[in-house]
């Protein structure tokens, strides 16, 4: 058997432009022009690449890109003071903190700081209140994407068996909410489950998200089952390095029903995701219906 691959890039390239679509109706029916705040702190080269990216596709899509740019040695007062700002600027709809912060600033108190209609992370307590109660939430964009993509593909996953291999606050958690709102089994495995290939074995749906380059070989998966592959890792490979995901993606092909690569998979999504949460939370902060599809 060989696995269908989830194309997370295409697929992006599809939510992207039905994004832009809302957008352009947004502003011809109500001259509303959402608009995306980012703020980095430091010089982080890899955050420096991501928040390039997250302006250059906001502005693709007819949103308006604000970044911010602060030094390394911003203090705490400072970043919540710009905050402040953001949550009452009315051309903002949407705020996002490029973690990591530097050392000295608590992550867990900016984001408490930022306004949970504007939070496009879902990272702030109220959403992951309202999610973790299946109440209409801001929806962190990873888990969200790797949703879109599970839908898509099955219709349905009601009943499934799924299992999420990590459980972090920003992947696993809210992965297996989502995956739990859809009236899946879940189950959430992490670095002290025991018989982990067993609990994987399990799984129609299978989430990894450790951060394990190639950990889970093919014989741990159930034969036609879904694999979602979020991990980015980057490893050595002659005198060049690649990305490899936390799956070991040509034996799991030869199982899978259905499997994203990496790089091209869960991916791509991420930004899309954020891009349609700005468009969310837009509609919600403006009182106007939501665009279907596009969040849970
Ligand atoms: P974290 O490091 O926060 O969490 C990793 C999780 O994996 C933890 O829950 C940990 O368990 C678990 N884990 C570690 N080792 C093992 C093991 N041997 N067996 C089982 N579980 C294990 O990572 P993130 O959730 O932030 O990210 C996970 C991966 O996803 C990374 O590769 C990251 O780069 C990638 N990522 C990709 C994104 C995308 O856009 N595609 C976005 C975000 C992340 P414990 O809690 O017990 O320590």
């Amino acid at each position: 058997m060989s696995a269908i691959i989830l194309d997370g890039k295409a697929f992006a390239g599809r939510v992207r432009a039905r994004v832009a679509e809302h957008v352009a109706q947004l502003h011809a029916d109500h001259g509303i022009t959402p608009g995306l705040a980012v703020v980095l702190v430091g010089e982080d080269p890899a955050s420096q690449v991501y928040v390039r990216s997250k302006g250059k596709q906001t502005r693709e899509v007819g949103m308006a890109s604000f970044e911010h740019r602060l030094d390394a040695t911003t203090s705490e007062a400072e970043l919540l003071g710009l905050i402040a700002d953001l949550n009452a600027d009315p051309q903002i709809n949407g705020i996002l903190v490029q973690l990591p912060l530097p050392a000295h600033l608590d992550s867990d108190l900016v984001i408490a700081a930022i306004d949970p209609a504007k939070d496009v992370d879902g990272f702030h307590i109220s959403n992951v209140g309202l999610l973790g109660t299946g109440q209409k939430a801001m929806v962190p964009c990873t888990p969200l994407g790797c949703l879109m993509m599970l839908r898509d593909h099955h219709g349905s996953l009601s009943g499934l068996d799924a299992v999420v291999v990590g459980r972090s606050n920003i992947v696993g958690k809210p992965m297996a909410q989502l995956l739990l709102g859809e009236s899946c089994t879940v189950t959430i495995a992490h670095s002290r489950t025991r018989d982990l290939d067993q609990v994987c074995r399990r799984a129609d749906i299978l989430i990894a998200a450790v951060g394990r380059p190639e950990m889970i070989p093919g014989d741990w998966v159930k034969r036609g089952a879904s694999v979602i592959d979020v991990g980015i890792n980057r490893i050595a490979d002659g005198d060049k390095t690649r990305l490899v995901g936390d799956v070991h993606f040509e034996s799991a092909a030869q199982v899978a029903g259905a499997i994203t690569p990496v790089p091209g998979g869960v991916g791509p999504m991420t930004i899309a995701c954020l891009l349609a949460n700005t468009l969310t939370a837009t509609c919600r902060l403006h009182g106007l219906p939501e665009p279907e599809g596009l969040t849970v």
